[in-house]
């Protein structure tokens, strides 16, 4: 609004342009808005923001734009019909002005100065130089370091689905394809995308269009023609200089090279570089690795917690232990990426034995990865261009911890360490870095300041050039003072004047003839000679050719290190790795896990078992025991507020802490692998989707029906809920009796019906249990211990009164209840539905 009016107004009354600037007469132009008329008409879907000396500038709609989202100052250029509103920001801070804009969905095309403004004739030069999308950013700035910023393309073709997924700041780049809709959803789940690339002809979906808006991603459309087999293997080819698919196992994936083509080209064409960081694709099978809904990693508070979404209460926060913000991310990613082959997981475990077995060698191993920075990033930056002088100094910095975490880890009893251990330190290169840098360079590369004068004879020379010169100039402020007998005498510097003699008003009549003067100030007069001004012209050009000479020492610098990213990323892993191994370890040692065993046979015996995040949460808890046979399924009742739901999420993120390579809090575990933990838990509306809590429930229930095996874990709390008790005892029962003879994986069931406890009578498999609670004088004490067995009391008054409500409704509540009991017409009503429920049931 405010910008709107300032809009209408302008400084002295004129009315402003507000029109797009593509439906001008460009004869009305200046010359730079017909520089970013050009840039605009080939990208009507971008703010266009044109440098301009110490700004950025936009115009017409796109200052209009910039000024409400960013509330800067809405000006304008020119007048009559040739004025233009304006809008800029200073390029020292364009980063934070861009993260705005990115940040609320806008895509940003960077029109630099292509050649210096002190040099060109006439119109400086400009070009577009990259398109800045919530998916491409790379400034560290404007990243979280601890979170991934994924970019990810999708397509389909019938019911199959693609999707390739890059991560510019990492290098990260993989694909895969998934067989329904759903699991397409859930891999987004998994990666949480900030932008998400279609084909255009799919905007017509509007589910998946839909679905993929309420993941909160910028959608971006992009024509069919890059999806297209042959463009996209194009693409792909020409990218990575290879002459066929078959090093990325791509030749036989059409719909993942066609996703993957498409991904590569948005990417070369938003930032306008040859992305030589992305080393290559990996197809992702997902074989390796259980797949996990995205219900189960918000159910299970995995990595946010239900209530305000924060990591506050998670299993990651409880994890958490890494140094590094690579170890960080990798650690999300084991969490949401638990394994499926057992020798991978018994290494992790094998190293974090190792790790606890030496406490003391854990920590200094720790301590030396706290001096790693974020390697990921800084080599790809260096790939990109646009690395700092910082970079290379935190990369020289981080790879001299090298040879000291190789010679601690290499000899540790572990498989996993070991090849840490063996991995090159990349000597060569940091003291390739360590010659050349200086310690505290600035973050400009055009300034100097960046490298020793030793590095390089001719840097040297000119180095000393300048510090000669200028003790020559402290040496002629003396010879100065005494020529003229003026002791305040004083030679001074300013980037405008450059050198000056500076004498103050009451000493003028002193001053030589040779004197030339410059400049008057309030109380003094400034003056040049012949001398001090050849001897500037040494320094200057001495400073002008080290500053040339720096930069192009510079750039050979990055690219040495840019010939072995791929050892550097390795590098990067593998540190990743090792944070993540003593994250585990340090967690595991701290908070008393047990390794657990796995068998083979598809059960699960948990000694003492504990909640991981609830038992950091409050003091007391009571550790359980379970048991799960094979094929088994736990009915579980008990009050509300007993702890059902708390027993049964954990076995389940005990079971995932397992598979991750983690240890797990109990006194003993054994476990049989599972393939896919599935869990249906509490209710919540899924409001953005106009989809009721019931329609919920059933989709979830229907979605573990339709994919769990023997071999997975089923958690169901409450089914049936959200409908009359006689449907919800229905589904409820014919759901226990499918997975009992049908799919016979493990399962635990909360339930409030305690008819439900009748199928133990009826089924092999099915066992009850009841989490106890004691009654003393009125009140109930939850025990939080389970038992064999079944139970028929709710206490649900009991519990509504814990929960506050007020006393009168209580004590009237506990009132309709003894009615309800005798035996008046409504409870005779209610028992001879309550028959009628049990002998359809019995008749089954
Ligand atoms: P239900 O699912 O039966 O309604 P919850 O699992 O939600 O019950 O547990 C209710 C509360 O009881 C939890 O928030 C937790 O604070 C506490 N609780 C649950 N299990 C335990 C336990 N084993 N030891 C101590 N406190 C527990």
């Amino acid at each position: 609004m405010a910008a709107e009016k300032k809009n209408e107004g302008g400084s002295n009354g004129e009315k402003t342009n507000s029109e797009s600037i593509l439906n001008l007469n460009p004869a009305i132009l200046t010359p730079g808005m017909k520089q970013y008329l050009q840039v605009k008409k080939q990208h009507p879907d971008c703010l266009v923001m044109l440098r301009m000396g110490d700004f950025y500038e936009m115009f017409y709609e796109d200052a209009i734009t910039a000024s409400k989202e960013l509330e800067i100052t809405l000006t304008a250029r020119g007048k009559g019909e040739k004025r233009a509103p304006l809008a800029g920001v200073p390029y020292h801070a364009v980063e934070t002005y861009l993260g705005k804009l990115v940040k609320k969905g806008y895509k940003v095309a960077i029109v630099e100065q292509l050649e210096d403004p002190k040099q060109a004739q006439g119109l400086v030069k400009r070009g577009l130089v990259r398109i800045v999308t919530p998916g491409t950013v790379i400034e560290p700035g404007m990243l979280n370091e601890k979170e991934n910023n994924y970019i990810l393309a999708l397509t389909c073709k019938q019911d199959q689905f693609a999707a390739a997924w890059c991560e510019l700041s990492t290098g990260e780049f993989c694909t895969t394809l998934l067989p329904s809709l759903a699991q397409l959803f859930n891999e987004i789940a998994r990666l949480n995308p900030s932008e998400v690339i279609i084909p255009e002809s799919l905007l017509v979906n509007t589910e998946l269009v839909q679905r993929t808006k309420n993941t909160g991603c910028f959608l971006s459309p992009l024509e069919d023609y890059y999806f297209s087999i042959d463009t996209a293997r194009r693409t792909v080819l020409d990218h990575f200089h290879i002459l066929n698919l078959d090093s990325f196992d791509l030749e036989e994936r059409p719909l993942n090279v066609a996703v993957s083509g498409a991904l590569l080209h948005y990417l070369t064409a938003t930032q306008k570089n040859s992305l030589t960081h992305l080393k290559k694709i990996a197809v992702r099978s997902n074989q390796h690795t259980l797949l996990l809904d995205a219900g189960t990693i918000r159910n299970l508070e995995l990595i946010k917690n239900i209530r305000d979404g924060s990591s506050r209460g998670t299993l990651l926060a409880v994890l958490d232990k890494t140094v590094t913000v690579m170890g960080a991310r990798l650690l999300k990613r084991w969490i949401k990426e638990p394994l499926l082959d057992a020798g991978a997981i018994e290494q992790r475990w094998q190293a974090l034995t190792a790790l606890n077995q030496n406490i003391i060698l854990r920590e200094e191993i720790r301590a030396v990865l706290e001096k790693v920075y974020d390697l990921e990033r800084i080599i790809s930056r260096i790939n990109y261009g646009n690395a700092t002088p910082r970079d290379l100094v935190s990369l020289q910095h981080s790879l001299e911890q090298m040879p000291q975490l190789k010679q601690k880890v290499g000899g540790m009893p572990s498989e996993l360490l070991q090849s840490i251990g063996a991995l090159s330190a990349l000597s060569e290169i940091t003291a390739m870095l360590q010659a050349a840098l200086r310690e505290d360079p600035p973050v400009t590369v055009r300034e100097g300041g960046i490298i020793k004068p030793d590095y390089h004879p001719e840097l040297q020379e000119l180095s000393a050039l300048k510090t000669n010169a200028r003790v020559y100039i402290q040496q002629l402020e003396e010879q100065e003072r005494q020529r003229t007998g003026i002791t305040t005498l004083k030679i001074g510097f300013t980037n405008v004047f450059g050198y000056f003699i500076e004498v103050t008003k009451k000493n003028i009549s002193l001053v030589p003839a040779q004197y030339i003067r410059k400049q008057t100030t309030a109380n003094s007069e400034r003056y040049i000679t012949e001398e001090l001004k050849t001897i500037e012209e040494k320094i200057l050009t001495a400073q002008e050719r080290i500053q040339e000479l720096e930069y192009s020492l510079f750039q050979n610098l990055v690219q040495a290190v840019a010939a072995k990213t791929e050892e550097i990323q390795a590098l990067a892993i593998n540190v990743a790795v090792l944070d993540v191994l003593c994250s585990l370890a340090a967690a595991a040692q701290e908070y008393n896990y047990v390794q657990p065993e796995l068998v083979p046979q598809p059960r699960l015996q948990i000694r003492k078992g504990r909640h991981p995040m609830v038992e950091q949460m409050q003091a007391g808890f009571i550790a359980n025991d379970i048991i799960v046979d094979p094929g088994t399924m736990m009915i579980i009742t008990g009050p509300n507020m007993s702890g059902k739901s708390t027993l049964m999420r954990q076995v389940a993120v005990i079971t995932l802490m397992a598979q991750m390579g983690s240890f797990v809090p109990a006194e003993q575990a054994v476990l049989g692998m599972v393939d896919r933990v599935f869990t249906r838990v509490g209710a919540y509306d899924d409001v953005s989707s106009g989809q009721s809590t019931f329609m919920v429930e059933m989709n979830e229930t229907a979605a573990i029906l339709n994919s769990a095996t023997e071999k997975s874990l089923i958690i169901l709390d409450e089914i049936g809920r959200g409908t009359s008790t006689f449907d919800g005892v229905a589904i409820a029962w014919s759901v226990a009796e499918h997975i009992h003879n049908t799919i016979k994986a493990r399962t635990m069931f909360s339930t409030h019906y305690h008819v439900m406890n009748k199928l133990a009578e009826k089924f092999p498999r099915i066992k009850n249990y009841n989490l106890a609670v004691k009654e003393v004088k009125g009140e109930v004490i939850f025990l939080r211990k389970l038992l064999e067995g079944g139970t028929d009391e709710s206490y649900g008054i009991h519990v509504a009164q814990l929960a506050g409500l007020p006393y009168e409704v209580v004590e009237r509540a506990r009132e309709i209840q003894a009615i309800l009991q005798k035996d008046d017409e409504m409870v005779r009503k209610l028992k001879a539905k309550r028959l009628e429920e049990q002998r359809s049931l019995e008749g089954f």
